[in-house]
């Protein structure tokens, strides 16, 4: 029996706004598209965020025993500042403002979200296909779309025709919206526009002479909209219909409200079984934006230098602080709360080092198989990470607490803890050791064993000043020593 049959996953449908039991669509396996970046500036933190969120995510159906296909793109073109129709493309922009290729851009920027990913210890999607890789397929949506009385041209553009579609279809059926209310929210047209009502979007816009992002079409020469790329990828790699489409919360109105309509108005069916939306880091309560500025880099939080920082931070810590919020919930960054993360953090770090070395009794006090099932309990309910991590600090008291003499595990017990742990921290968390990227632990682990074996001489020659010495000094260079039963450990 596959281990995903034992495990009753609930997931939030931002659909129906309730959690629903996840069943795929192909037995035992999972299609799931997230929306990558717009890759015209580095990532901050809050898109980082979202990408560790649908990591923890892929992690975890994973290690249920999954086969997950997982396409994340890349936005390369047709994102529009400040996500309308008119106006200059994100990319494009840049390459005029650093007088550069629009792919030096993009490649510039996707270099740095992979790097800053592979950081985070983010595993690598399936497939991570890019829009402009993508036009012949995005042209081939756009015809349908036309074909089945969805879509119109006019003047070189092509508009998706939003009064058609809802006569027999709902839009808005994701966001919740109305669309009265989204009528009466919405400009009036000035006689400038092609459309035919304000809330039809482009499908494919007509690029002006001096637009330099540009590919032939049957309706001239243009670029596609920013609805369009996903709905073209997501059905090629997945098929016209997919088990979960996930992104961060601002893009459920208009992006993938828009998404479905194309897919409905081109396939004729519902995309999605599971929509699912990540919430928002924000800094200083205000949503962190590479347009507002408002926001702090990755790399400013692993060097140190901002000024809303007192101390540089890992990269694992900084994995662990997002991590430590559930995904749907709006995780606010400060200085304060990463410094209490990365105490928590060496916390369990220390009993994930630990554990193997704790001595063994007859009878466990620690209910290991209870425990284990609250941590997959906390996972099945919409992957509900702050809860599993409150449960592995139940672990370290418990593994604490027995290197103390104050709990007794037996050995079955102790194994079974251990590679739970372990399957937790590293294979689902995606944790890794603080040390992993600074310095090479063998040999730091070989010249701490040596200064306490040196240590271990000196207690037995009763030469305490020389004992209490080392443990002094290593004290203050941040390596704790624990004596223990069977022997002594050290912790950084
Ligand atoms: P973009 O590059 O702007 O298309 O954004 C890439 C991803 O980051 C999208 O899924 C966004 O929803 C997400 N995102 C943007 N800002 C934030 C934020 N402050 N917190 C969490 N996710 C964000
Ligand atoms: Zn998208």
């Amino acid at each position: 029996m596959a281990f995903y049959q034992n495990n009753h996953l609930k997931i939030y449908n931002s659909l129906s706004g309730q959690k629903e039991t996840f069943t795929p669509i192909h037995e035992g396996k999972i299609g799931m598209y997230v929306c990558g970046p717009t890759v015209y500036n580095f990532v901050h933190l809050g898109n980082c965020r979202t990408f560790i969120s649908f990591d923890l995510i892929f992690r975890y159906l994973k290690h249920l025993g999954y086969q997950v296909r997982y396409v994340r793109n890349i936005t390369d073109v047709g994102h529009i500042v400040d996500d309308a129709d008119d106006g200059e493309d994100k990319i494009a922009q840049k390459a005029r403002l650093e007088q550069i290729e629009p792919m030096e851009v993009a490649q510039k920027y996707t270099v740095n979200f992979h790097q800053t990913l592979k950081q985070f210890n983010n595993l690598e999607p399936s497939i991570e296909p890019t829009a402009t890789g993508h036009i012949i397929e995005q042209l081939q949506v756009i015809q349908k779309i036309i074909d089945n009385g969805y879509g119109y041209e006019r003047n070189g553009s092509v508009y998706f025709d939003i009064e058609m579609f809802n006569k027999n279809h709902d839009y808005g059926v994701l966001s919740g919206r109305n669309i009265e209310d989204m009528i009466a929210n919405t400009r009036e047209l000035d006689g400038q526009s092609d459309k035919r009502n304000p809330l039809d979007f482009a499908l494919w816009k007509k690029a002006e002479p001096q637009h330099i992002m540009r590919w032939s079409s049957p309706w001239g020469d243009g670029f596609p909209g920013w609805h369009l790329e996903c709905t073209a990828m997501s059905t090629k790699y997945l098929g016209n219909h997919f088990d979960i489409h996930g992104g961060g919360m601002d893009l459920k109105f208009p992006h993938h409200e828009c998404e479905i309509a194309q897919n409905e108005a081109s396939c004729g069916n519902t995309p999605v079984n599971f929509w699912m939306h990540a919430n928002m880091l924000t800094l200083n309560g205000k949503k962190m934006s590479k347009s507002t500025g408002n926001n702090i880099l990755p790399q400013e939080l692993f060097s140190g230098e901002n000024n809303i920082l007192s101390k540089a931070y890992h990269p694992a810590v900084v994995r662990f602080f997002i991590l430590q919020a559930h995904y749907r919930s709006i995780l606010d960054f400060s200085d304060e709360a990463i410094q209490a993360s990365e105490k928590g953090f060496q916390r369990l770090m220390e009993a994930v080092n630990n554990v193997e070395n704790i001595p063994v009794s007859d009878t466990s006090t620690f209910n290991v198989q209870e425990w284990k099932q609250k941590c997959y309990d906390a996972m099945n309910d919409d992957f509900n990470s702050p809860i599993l991590i409150a449960h592995l600090f139940d672990a370290v008291k418990n593994i604490n607490a027995i290197q103390e003499g104050k709990e007794t595990i037996t050995e079955n017990d102790k194994q079974l803890l251990t590679a739970t742990l372990n399957a937790f921290v590293f294979d689902v968390l995606g944790l890794f050791k603080e040390e992993r990227v600074s310095y090479d632990d063998s040999k730091l682990e070989d010249v701490v064993n040596l200064l306490i074996n040196m240590r271990n001489e000196a207690r037995a020659n009763k030469d305490f000043a020389q004992s209490d010495f080392i443990r002094n000094q290593l004290a203050a260079i941040g390596i704790e020593l624990k004596d223990g039963k069977e022997g002594t450990t050290f912790s950084l």
